[in-house]
């Protein structure tokens, strides 16, 4: 199957392949799917941290042609060689994939080390402040188990009404705030512009790419956070 110009470069950067297998599916809203996989030893060679995530392959129906796409790895079990990818489901190639898996598919993955320094900082002496939605809940999730008693709000976008009951994975000292999505994410950028930020904050946008450029643009005009505490990704497009 052909991976293009895509697989070209991820061979470059030195990506690792593996083929995971799903073990079971479980529909948490009807519009996100937590799917069970086995690691076929990606985990053994490649220790976990929070916001770890693959290059997918998705094959496209009728056709040679594959999708390349990220996805988040969480509650990674090294010893029993399982994880888990959560997908937020609307309708592209990875979640019609993700949607009608079923135990036994097989999914292929690449694990870029260059993806690995994408890492949170060790250290965070202030609060962190959050931006994300369905996509990267995932990584917040994986995020906020990591981070101890740092402070942090965070505030996700919703586009379904059952998106509010997924589970975000907060200590009770975490504030987590759910705002719809309108205007392609307008009141997650008002936000951003109206809230507190004090100096040794560490920001982390995910969100869809207009809204997470715009947000990080917020961050660093109007808040003056340096580049030093700032990270982000546009999740989808
Ligand atoms: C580092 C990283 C980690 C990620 N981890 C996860 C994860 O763990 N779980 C997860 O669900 N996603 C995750 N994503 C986002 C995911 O890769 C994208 O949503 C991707 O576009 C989905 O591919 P697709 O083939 O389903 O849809 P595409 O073919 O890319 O898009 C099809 C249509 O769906 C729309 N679309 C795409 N994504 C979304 C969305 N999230 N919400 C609403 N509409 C959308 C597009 O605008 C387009 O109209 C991650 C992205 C990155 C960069």
């Amino acid at each position: 199957m052909g991976r293009g110009f895509n697989g070209v470069m991820v061979k470059a950067w030195g990506g690792q392949d593996y083929r995971l297998t799903v073990r079971s599916s479980e529909g948490v809203t009807e519009n996100y799917v937590r799917l069970e996989f086995d690691a076929n030893g990606l985990l053994a060679d490649h220790p976990q941290h929070p916001t770890q995530y693959v290059r997918v392959w998705i094959p496209e129906d009728g056709t040679e042609k594959l999708h390349h796409r990220a996805f988040t790895l969480i509650d990674q079990d090294p010893e029993n060689d399982r994880l888990f990818i959560e997908f937020a489901l609307h309708h592209g190639p990875a979640a019609n994939w993700a949607r009608n898996a079923v135990p036994g598919d097989q999914l292929d993955v690449t694990v870029l080390e260059y993806d690995a320094k994408k890492r949170l900082p060790e250290q965070v002496e202030g609060e962190y402040l959050i931006f994300g939605d369905t996509a990267s809940l995932p990584a917040i999730n994986a995020l906020l188990e990591s981070i101890g008693d740092t402070p942090a709000r965070i505030w996700l976008e919703w586009q379904h009404e059952s998106d509010q009951t997924l589970p975000v994975r907060n200590k009770p000292h975490h504030e987590v705030t759910w705002l719809q999505r309108v205007d392609d994410g307008r009141l997650m950028r008002e936000q951003a512009q109206e809230i507190t930020c004090a100096a040794d904050a560490f920001a982390w946008v995910a969100c869809c790419g207009q809204t997470t450029r715009s947000i990080v643009k917020t961050f660093k005009t109007t808040h003056g956070l340096p580049k030093t505490s700032l990270k982000y990704q546009a999740y989808w497009k």
